[in-house]
This record gives C-alpha cells, sequence and structure tokens, in this order.
C-alpha cells in the first residue's frame, strides 16, 4: 500500500483531481490516498492558500499528486506552487514531451523530456527594484567592483535580477538527468545553456555537465547553445531525448515543446526532491471552466502515470499510459479542446474521459 497526499487544488483542480484519482485506482494498484487541501477557497478560512498541515503530509508521505492552484494576485502571497517548491527541496522539474495518435499537432513522433533545475538561476527570487535605495547600493558597488564592465543606467532607473548558479546545484541536477536516462532507457542527454555570453554562470553550468558526463559512459552526451536549441527543437526534434537547463531556459523550453506535442491538455510534470515528490500537470486552474465538468484530465492522468513509475509500478504505469493513449487514439470520448472543431457537440465532459480510459483498463 502506498501512501499518496492528494492535493485537489481550486479552480479546475478538483475535477481532474477525481479523475485522476479514479483512473489511477482502476490500474488495481494499492493506494492509501491522504487529501488535503490548498490554494484560494482554504485561503479565505485559513488565511494561507497552503497550511501546515498540507506541507506535514507531503512531508510525510513523501509523494504528492497535486492538481493546479490559482495564484492569488494582490494578496502578498508567492505563488503557492514556487513555495511548495521551495519549502520541499525540490529540486528537478521533469516534463516528458510525447506525441500521441490523435492529439492535433503540426509534429509526429516526438519524444522528449525536459529536467529543469528548480532552486536556482534568475528564478532564485533574488532581485531589486528600481528607485529603491538597495538597487541603486548595489549598482554602486558593482560598478566599484567590477573592474571593465558596468553598470551604465541610472542608480534609481535600473532593477536588478540576480542569477546565481552553483558548482553544487548544477551537479545535481546534470546527475539526476543522467540518472533519468539510464533508469528510463534513454539514449542521450543535452545540456543547454548560454556559456558564451554568461561564462561565470551557464559556463559553470557547461563545465560541470561536462564533468558529471565522464561518469556517464553508457549515455550519450552533447551541448547546445539555448537559442540554436530553440531553433532545432522546431526544425528537427527528433535528434533529441533528454534535455537538462538552468531554471529559467527550462521554463521556457517545456512550454516550446509542450507545443511541439499538442499543447497544455497533454502536458505532464513531476517536481522531484531528496526527500518527494509532487506531480502535477503544466497548466494551470483555468478559473474560468470550474465545476463545468468540462476540461480535459489527460494531463493530471498523465502526471499520475509518472507517479506510478515512480512508486516502482511500471507495468500500471504502462497501461494507464496505453489505456489513455487508446482513448485519445480513438477520438470519441474526448473532451471539447481535443475535438477538431471546439464547439463538437460529441465532445464528452472530464469524468467522462476518466469513465472511458477505466473502461479500456479494465476492459
Ligand atoms: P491555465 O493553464 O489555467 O489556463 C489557460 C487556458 O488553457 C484555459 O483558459 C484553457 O483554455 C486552457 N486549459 C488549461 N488547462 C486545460 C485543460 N485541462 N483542459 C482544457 N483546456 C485547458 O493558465 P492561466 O489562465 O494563465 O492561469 C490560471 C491560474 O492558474 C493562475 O492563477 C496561475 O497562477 C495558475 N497556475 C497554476 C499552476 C499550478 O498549479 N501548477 C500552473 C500554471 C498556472
Amino acid at each position: 500500500m502506498h501512501k499518496v497526499t492528494l492535493i485537489t487544488g481550486d479552480g479546475i483542480g478538483p475535477e481532474i483531481a477525481e479523475a485522476t484519482r479514479r483512473c489511477i485506482d482502476a490500474t488495481g494498484v494499492k493506494i492509501a490516498w491522504d487529501p488535503q487541501e490548498a490554494g484560494v477557497e482554504v485561503m479565505e478560512r485559513a488565511g494561507t492558500p497552503m497550511p501546515e498541515r498540507t506541507l506535514e503530509s507531503v512531508r510525510r508521505n513523501k509523494v504528492a499528486l497535486k492538481a493546479p492552484i490559482t495564484t492569488p494576485v494582490g494578496t502578498g502571497f508567492r505563488s503557492v506552487n514556487v513555495y511548495l517548491r521551495q519549502s520541499l527541496h525540490l529540486y528537478a522539474c521533469v516534463r516528458p514531451c510525447k506525441s500521441y495518435v490523435g492529439v492535433r499537432s503540426r509534429y509526429e513522433n516526438v519524444d522528449l523530456v525536459i529536467v529543469r533545475e528548480n532552486t536556482e538561476d534568475l528564478y532564485a527570487g533574488v532581485e531589486f527594484a528600481r528607485g529603491e535605495p538597495a538597487a541603486a547600493e548595489l549598482i554602486g558597488h558593482i560598478n566599484r567592483l567590477s573592474t571593465d564592465r558596468k553598470v551604465r543606467t541610472g542608480e534609481k532607473t535600473t532593477g536588478v535580477s540576480i542569477k546565481p548558479i552553483s558548482i553544487e546545484g548544477t551537479e545535481r541536477i546534470v546527475t539526476y538527468a543522467f540518472e533519468y536516462a539510464r533508469a528510463n532507457g534513454r539514449r542521450k542527454v543535452t545540456s543547454v545553456h548560454k556559456a558564451n555570453i554568461m561564462k561565470h554562470t551557464d559556463g559553470l553550468w557547461l563545465e560541470v555537465s561536462r564533468e558529471v558526463a565522464k561518469r556517464y559512459t553508457d549515455i550519450e552526451f552533447e551541448d547546445r547553445i539555448v537559442d540554436n536549441m530553440c531553433m532545432q527543437l522546431v526544425q528537427k526534434p527528433e535528434l533529441y531525448d533528454v534535455m537538462v537547463l538552468p531554471n529559467l531556459y527550462g521554463d521556457i523550453l517545456s512550454d516550446l515543446c509542450a507545443g511541439l506535442v499538442g499543447g497544455l491538455g497533454v502536458a505532464p510534470g513531476a517536481n522531484i526532491g531528496d526527500d518527494g515528490a509532487v506531480f502535477e500537470a503544466t497548466h494551470g486552474s483555468a478559473p474560468k471552466y470550474k465545476g463545468q465538468n468540462k476540461v480535459n484530465p489527460v494531463a493530471l492522468i498523465l502526471s499520475g502515470m509518472l507517479m506510478l513509475r515512480h512508486l516502482g509500478e511500471r507495468d500500471a504505469a504502462d497501461r494507464l499510459e496505453q489505456a489513455v493513449a487508446d482513448v485519445i487514439a480513438e477520438g470519441k470520448s474526448v473532451t471539447y479542446d481535443m475535438k477538431p472543431n471546439r464547439d463538437d457537440p460529441t465532445a464528452v465532459g472530464t469524468s467522462q474521459m476518466a469513465d472511458a480510459i477505466i473502461a479500456r483498463l479494465k476492459g
């Protein structure tokens, strides 16, 4: 019996969480679900969008399936999702992007995995607002320290975001990418960077990537400059396999790759750390569709499939993925976004699409 925290989220979260829970249970894997709240609705009652008991549950169970959560605007809370990743030290974000027959896309046979560093880089949140005394002080300090390059724009008119990239953070994520490649029978890891311009951050990233790669002689290694990588991905995605990227490039290329395989409705994800893992769809809480039994549950169901793999339930994960692929390929019991015409009256609801996947699993 596996213990799993189920964060039902808000907006469309509860509907797709329920659909996913039913599909996972239908694989026959025994899971003791521990349902927990987070998001804007619980914030109104508890005063925080991420109650301590929810975090505690994830710390205890070490595995969570999480539906999307709305980031409250103008309340002083940073994104709950970023908070969760930081407080549980979930340093790796893994996003497989795979073509399924029946999903409309310009591309076929794409099978890529993005491994994104989750804690460093321009996302570390070390920022200085223009006009604040601290920003002016920092700019003055930088200009005194820096012998050749200076910040030449005004002390009061310039904002600064800091980009820290460390040896230890890079070593951890690149090692994770190689271990992932090995465990999942992948052939190649591509390290993505802009080392030609940012020598002390991306340059360090590239140097450490090369060092780590030497320990994995069974897996091919190469590097690409991020702008070239973008062009290559839209021209010949079949050349690539696992890609490992610092936080910001990983964020951007995740969406690019989701676009290659048909968009957010089918893009699953996992956030992994040494002490826990949180599985979630790439998309958000789509509040306008809340409570309508309308949206596509596939991205969260595929995130559940990744969770089964993480729990060592490979056979159940394969069966669930095949059932999802069959239902999409048939194109009958699918939600509005998967029909050629979005107003197609034959589109089914969230719960009915889950029923069709369950019928495949059992049939
Ligand atoms: P969103 O992904 O929620 O929705 C954008 C649009 O994509 C929707 O209007 C809908 O047309 C479509 N869409 C999304 N999911 C779909 C699905 N399952 N089936 C069919 N169509 C789907 O993005 P947004 O509108 O930018 O964000 C809404 C809220 O979600 C924000 O508060 C944002 O901060 C939050 N968010 C949360 C997460 C998370 O919990 N991990 C991730 C992204 C955004």
